[in-house]
């Protein structure tokens, strides 16, 4: 691959996301403030960078892992920042594939498109943004099976597509600019709540002496099946190789639910979007977080806040 790929944020999801695009053979750079994150790759031979302007400076596209909004604000606008250089920029694509809220994924992009390009791409004079948040934990960062929610301009999607199947088994083209950040937070958003509701039915069920594994035959027979229900089962016993198998350990961490979902609600705040159930699940996630179980999955919920059966 005769691209040089700038890496940033080299956490649980992007130091597996860096290590399929070096396997792919692209030449990879990488920054974290961490800088024992950074090690794990010095250590290997692969060139680190201590800030991102650094990384802007000498690559073709720039990715970003980050945790939250502000880290990505930070990595783009901070005095280091990726467009610190002022309005000419090296990359020609820039992607972002942090779950963070579309208003921001909107505003860099427009920062980005300001900008010019030092070297013109395919007739283009400017570089683009893409917002590319991901679905799929871990283990899919780790096998390469992430599914990519892409916003932002057709044709830079369309350039990028070899980069995301790099990393990812499926890409989806989401429309302009902030909508993969929009359809990520609505997925997750319908995610808690299904996941609460199954967790509600089976507390209330199991009281009303129906066993788990009963209710989730009749659940996935029935018109209450889901995801929740049919594949990521939170009533430990009933499903195997799923965190509620395991004490809720790996999996997706409740405390990451709870981001997720101020990111909905801020979101459908700024637009007069009521959303009821978004808000009450956030308060249930975060109850959950300031009780200690911020790190275990986040289908922990049916044991700490239905069942009862706290550890
Ligand atoms: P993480 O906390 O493990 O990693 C984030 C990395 O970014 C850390 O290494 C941190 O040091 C680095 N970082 C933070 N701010 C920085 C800055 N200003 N400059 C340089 N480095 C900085 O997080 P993660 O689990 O890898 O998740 C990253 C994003 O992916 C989050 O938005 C998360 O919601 C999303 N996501 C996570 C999962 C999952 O299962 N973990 C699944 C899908 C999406």
């Amino acid at each position: 691959q005769s691209e040089r790929v700038g890496f940033i944020g080299l956490g649980n999801m992007g130091s597996r996301m860096a290590n399929n695009l070096i396997k792919a053979g692209y030449e990879v750079i990488v920054h974290d403030f961490n800088h024992s994150a950074m090690k794990l790759f010095s250590d290997r031979g692969i060139l680190t960078k201590d800030s991102p302007f650094e990384i802007a400076e000498i690559s073709d596209v720039v990715i970003t892992m980050l945790p939250s909004s502000s880290n990505v604000l930070d990595v783009y606008s901070g005095p280091n920042g990726l467009l610190r250089t002022g309005n000419v920029l090296r990359p020609w694509l820039f992607v972002d594939s942090s779950t963070i809220d579309p208003q921001t994924s909107r505003s860099i992009s427009v920062a980005v498109s300001n900008c010019l390009l030092k070297d013109k791409k395919d007739n283009r004079e400017t570089p683009v943004m893409l917002d590319a948040p991901v679905s799929g934990g871990v283990l899919a960062a780790e096998s390469g099976t992430l599914t990519f929610m892409v916003g932002g301009l057709e044709e830079a999607y369309l350039a990028a597509k070899s980069l995301f199947l790099s990393m990812g088994k499926n890409t989806i083209y989401c429309g302009g600019a902030g909508n993969g950040s929009a359809a990520k937070i609505c997925n997750n958003l319908a995610l808690a709540v299904s996941m609460l509701g199954v967790s509600e039915g089976f507390a209330l069920g199991q009281s009303l002496g129906i066993s788990a594994t009963t209710l989730t035959k009749i659940f996935n027979s029935s018109s209450a099946r889901c995801w929740s229900s049919d594949s990521y089962n939170p009533v430990p016993g009933v499903m195997e190789g799923v965190p509620s198998a395991r004490n809720y350990d790996g999996g997706f961490a409740s405390k990451l639910m709870a981001k997720d979902l101020n990111l909905a609600t801020t979101s459908a705040k700024k637009v007069g979007v009521k959303c009821p159930l978004t808000s009450h699940a956030e308060q249930i996630f975060m109850e959950l977080c300031n009780q200690g179980h911020g790190t275990k999955d986040f289908s922990c919920i049916f044991r700490h806040f239905y069942s009862g059966m706290d550890e």
